[in-house]
């Protein structure tokens, strides 16, 4: 029997276990993947060694809950590389535009050696014994005082309170059972809420020299033409490894990786110069490839619909389960910053209601 189980080890779940340890309360934290940190995902290309972001990358000083908990950690951030002319891509008949990023922009961070840091710092606290990998939870049941939990193996765990952190339309996607069944407004708000960037296609290129800083570009690339439609600098936080990340257009998906990568390679010789086609190593991820992120609609969900939704705060099975997640925050809502925001909010009211 355990005080509290957590639904899921990305951002939120891992933030709420580091909570709750804080205040004394051990939990166990059961995740589907092979894998901690759901959306947060940083990769290190054979040989070279540059973590290269596939999930969350940024934040702000507005992201208030996220940066005091980077200061709890004691997790150093850097400033986003914007230095030099940026490039605007409007129409196929045009030429590129070039203009010069303000300085006086609210800056970008990113962690200090990637955003996975906070993960593993995260891990660390709360223990890597109190996470069971590739255990998706398959029924979530009220069994008197307790909820029992079933994963699709049919392991079992019984816990006092419960905090689901997955995004809320897998609840539904996934035919998550609920025994009783949550209450039908909850459902069809958890059927109509977006799961931020499930959808999105990233890329990375390393290179052994920045040659665009090299030339006066800041790496940053707006295009409604080319595949990639956003770019930037994804230089590393010593400046010794050098790359460049950004977004593909979603019908990207549907393409080769092949394909993707000479169009690519297409679009940023013709702006940046051939030495943009001699890198040292791509990376990508297709997330709507990926069943514990996403889900196919069965309507058009727009982009942030019924995040942080008022039904997200209220528990149930008679004040024993929680929900939690980026998209249950009404603060930035799909980000990290409302990641953490729940979890601490989960988090506190099970303090409350074990303290009483
Ligand atoms: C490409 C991309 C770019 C992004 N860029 C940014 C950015 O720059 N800045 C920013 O603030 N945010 C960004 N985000 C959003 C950010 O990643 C999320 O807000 C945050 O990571 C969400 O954390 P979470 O724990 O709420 O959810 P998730 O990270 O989705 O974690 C949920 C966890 O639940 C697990 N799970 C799913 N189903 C089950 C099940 N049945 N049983 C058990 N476990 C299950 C999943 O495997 C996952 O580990 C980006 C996201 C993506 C995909």
């Amino acid at each position: 029997m355990e005080d509290v189980l957590i639904v899921g080890a990305g951002l939120s779940g891992l933030s709420a276990a580091y909570y709750l340890k804080k205040a004394g309360i051990d939990a166990v934290i059961l995740e589907a993947r092979e894998r901690c940190s759901g959306r947060i995902f940083t990769v290190r290309a054979e040989g070279n060694n540059t973590p290269v972001e596939m999930g969350a990358t940024w934040f702000a000083a507005k992201h208030t809950y996220l940066m005091q908990l980077l200061h709890e950690l004691n997790l150093p951030y850097y400033k986003q590389f914007q230095k030099g002319i940026g490039i605007f891509e409007s129409l196929p008949s045009e030429p590129p535009q070039l203009f010069d990023i303000p300085q006086t922009e609210e800056p970008s961070y990113r962690i200090a050696g990637g955003t996975s840091v906070i993960i593993d710092t995260l891990i660390e606290y709360i223990g890597k014994e109190k996470i069971i990998l590739a255990s998706p939870v398959s029924i979530v049941s009220e069994c008197g005082k307790f909820i029992e939990i079933v994963t699709s193996q049919g392991s079992k765990y019984v816990g006092k309170y419960v905090i689901i952190t997955i995004p809320p339309f897998l609840l539904v996607a996934q035919k998550i059972e609920f025994i009783p069944g949550l209450p039908e407004p909850l459902i069809e708000v958890i059927r109509n809420t977006h799961t931020w960037m499930g959808d999105a296609v990233k890329f990375a290129i390393e290179y052994k020299r920045p040659f665009w800083r090299e030339r006066g570009y800041s790496g940053t690339l707006l295009s409604q033409t080319g595949i990639a439609q956003e770019m930037y600098d994804h230089s590393n936080f010593e400046e010794n490894r050098f790359a460049l990340k950004g977004f593909l257009s979603v019908n990207a998906s549907k393409l080769l990786k092949s394909e993707r990568v000479a169009l690519l390679m297409d679009q940023l010789t013709r702006l940046l110069g051939s030495e943009a086609a001699d890198y040292l190593s791509y990376t990508e991820k297709v997330w709507e490839e990926d069943r514990y992120t996403y889900r196919k609609y069965e309507q058009f969900v727009a982009p942030h619909q019924n995040n942080g939704h008022m039904l997200y705060e209220q528990s149930f099975m008679n004040g024993k389960l929680y929900l939690a997640g980026a998209e249950t925050s009404p603060y930035f809502g799909g980000y990290m910053d409302g990641a953490v925001y729940s979890a601490l909010r989960a988090a506190k009211n099970i303090i409350q209601c074990i303290n009483k």
